[in-house]
C-alpha cells in the first residue's frame, strides 16, 4: 500500500469532465486539486451520516422524471419531491417546509430539480 503523508492512498479513476470542474474549483479556492477532491469526498461521507442521524426514518429511493422520491418508514409512505411555484413541494405533507423537504435538500438530486424545467402537473 502507498503512503502519502502518512496516509494509506488508492488510485481512482476520475472521468475527465468531473476531474476539470473539481481542478477549476480547487483552484478558485487556492486548494491541491488531489486535497481538494478528498475534502469534498470527505462531506459526502459527513453528510450521509449526519442524514441518517438526522432523520433514520428517511432514505432516498430515487430520482425520476424531475421528482425525487424519499421514503419515509416512520409513516410507511413515500414523499414525492418536486419544484412547484419555484419551490420544492412535498405531496405526503402537501407542504414546502417539511421533514421531506429537509432532507431532499441535503441531496446533491435536488440541485437537478433546480436545473430542468418543472413538470406541469
Ligand atoms: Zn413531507
Amino acid at each position: 500500500m502507498v503512503k502519502r503523508g502518512g496516509k494509506e492512498v488508492v488510485t481512482v479513476e476520475i472521468f475527465k469532465e468531473t476531474y476539470d470542474v473539481m481542478k477549476a474549483n480547487a483552484e478558485k479556492k487556492r486548494w491541491n486539486t488531489k486535497d481538494y477532491i478528498n475534502m469534498v469526498l470527505m462531506e459526502v461521507i459527513e453528510r450521509d451520516r449526519f442524514l441518517q442521524s438526522y432523520a433514520p426514518s428517511l432514505s432516498k429511493i430515487g430520482y425520476e422524471h424531475n421528482i425525487l422520491f424519499i421514503r419515509d418508514a416512520k409513516k410507511s409512505k413515500t414523499a414525492e419531491i418536486y419544484l412547484r411555484d419555484r419551490a420544492l413541494y412535498c405531496n405526503v405533507c402537501d407542504s414546502k417546509d417539511c421533514v421531506h423537504i429537509h432532507y431532499a435538500l441535503a441531496l446533491p438530486e435536488t440541485a437537478k430539480l433546480f436545473l430542468r424545467k418543472p413538470i406541469r402537473k
